[in-house]
């Protein structure tokens, strides 16, 4: 095992991390920019480095500086938690080159499912089922056209780097479709550098369902059952449940079997997500994240298993400590993400907390790295902490998370709580009926 760890992140994630070394005896390293000196995971890190201003391209982004605080400090390994350098693979090359672990999955994976259209075709390759669409990058109108007319409108056309849900455009009919492949490159430039853009269907009413996998490296992996992500709000998750409400056992073993397989035949190292869109009963690959999820704890509360452990295990060599046939799922779990947002309006909402209780009690887990007192910066996402919930079973569940909503009281800044406090007592969430499009209507239903 390693004998120190630097976290190449921060918020609820790097404290995340730094648990889960401390309880293996790791030493931790937090780096962090001037905006985050007072944060808790620097607190309570053994050694912190300060990297870099504000920005993060100048900080949680500076391989340069994060590679110096590395040599400083002596750390044998990287964790890049979710977001950042997590999902970049030269900055793995380089840490392999200076002989520093990267905790994921090789350079090689990554860049595979990081490139959204060769990752399509991989995951045809290893026998999972993908969303219809082209098979390759679309550069011209023509070929557009021919695509469209094959799959049917509508037609979704997305950005091979994309990320985030960003880089999207629906085009309805042949009427919208050039303006949707212009603009959907122009935009895909800009946000990711790179034009490359391919088709698919466009579903009109799916769940989003993922499957946690893992792999030891060495040819071995498993899959620890499904998350539902359904509830979005501009293709960015609000709330996600363990296990999905919508399968059925059957359903969850093929699914599951399946992204085992494909994680033992590319010979995968650590965890990854693959994700899907499930629709009348059919599962449609759309990308493999080579990464910690932020909803990972989820799967962690109905399987008893530290995915965070595991990662560490396996990147230090040790492979998995458990096998496919130890993995049972018991109740359900289900997380809110709490942002420093306005409920309503979404408009962030930096600042000092003024008072902040967080809710406990049996089957209550609370991911965060704030505190009372801790002033929100306004230069990072808004992400401030996540709150997980355990039942027996679902109906279990979302009595408890209505309880501990209640309890969580965060004063001196906007959070999405109070919408959570809606959500947990509509009866379409309470009968798990909704889909993609569920939140955005909802909202707008409000409005
Ligand atoms: P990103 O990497 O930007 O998150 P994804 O491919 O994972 O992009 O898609 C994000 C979300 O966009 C999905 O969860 C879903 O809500 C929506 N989406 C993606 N592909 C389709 C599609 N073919 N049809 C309908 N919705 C889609």
């Amino acid at each position: 095992m390693f004998n120190k760890v630097l976290i190449a992140n921060r918020g609820e994630i790097a404290l995340r991390v730094l648990r889960a070394c401390k309880e293996l005896g790791i030493a931790t390293v937090a780096v962090h920019s001037t905006a985050d000196s007072e944060a808790m995971h620097v607190r309570l890190a053994d050694e912190s480095v300060c990297i870099g201003p504000p920005p993060a391209r100048d900080s949680y982004l500076n391989i340069h500086e994060i590679l110096a605080a590395c040599e400083i400090t002596g750390a044998d390994a990287i964790h890049p938690g979710y977001g950042f350098l997590s999902e970049n693979a030269k900055f793995a090359e380089i840490l392999e080159a200076h002989d520093i672990v990267f905790i994921g999955p090789s350079a090689e994976h990554i860049r595979i499912m990081g490139d959204k259209i060769e990752a399509k075709n991989t995951a045809r390759r290893l026998g999972i089922p993908v969303v219809p669409g082209s098979e390759g990058a679309v550069t011209d109108e023509d070929t557009a056209r021919g695509i469209a007319e094959e799959i049917g409108y509508p037609v979704l056309i997305k950005a091979a780097s994309g990320g985030g849900g960003r880089g999207m455009k629906v085009a309805r009919s042949q009427a919208d479709l050039g303006e949707a492949l212009h603009t959907a490159r122009s935009e895909a430039k800009a946000a990711f550098g790179d034009d490359a853009v391919y088709i698919e269907k466009y579903l009109g009413q799916p769940r989003h369902i993922e499957i946690q996998v893992m792999g030891d490296g060495k040819g071995g992996g498993v899959h620890l059952g499904d998350r539902d992500c359904s509830l979005q709000r501009r293709h960015q998750k609000i709330l996600e449940e363990a296990n999905s409400p919508a399968l059925n056992g059957e359903e969850r073993k093929r699914m599951g079997d399946i992204c085992a397989n494909a994680v033992r035949e590319l010979g995968y190292a650590g965890a990854g997500t693959v994700e899907f869109l499930y629709e009348n009963g059919e599962f449609y690959f759309i990308e493999m994240n080579t990464r910690l999820q932020v909803e990972h704890p989820v799967t962690e509360m109905i399987t008893g298993i530290d995915l965070v452990n595991e990662q560490l295990r396996v990147a230090s060599g040790g492979g998995l400590s458990f096998t496919q046939e130890d993995v049972t799922f018991s109740g359900h779990a289900i997380e809110c993400r709490i942002n420093a947002e306005h409920p309503e309006t979404f408009v962030p909402s930096p600042g000092r907390i003024s008072y902040y209780h967080p809710p406990g009690g049996l089957g209550v887990r609370v991911d965060s790295g704030v505190y009372q007192g801790y002033s929100i910066p306004p230069h990072y996402d808004s992400l401030i902490g996540k709150l997980i919930v355990h039942g027996r079973n679902r109906v279990e569940c979302l009595m408890r998370l209505r309880r501990a909503l209640d309890e969580y009281v965060v004063d001196g800044i906007n959070t999405t709580l109070p919408l959570f406090r809606e959500l947990v007592s509509n009866t379409d969430i309470q009968d798990g009926h909704y889909n993609i499009h569920w939140l955005e209507h909802y909202l707008a239903q409000k409005a």
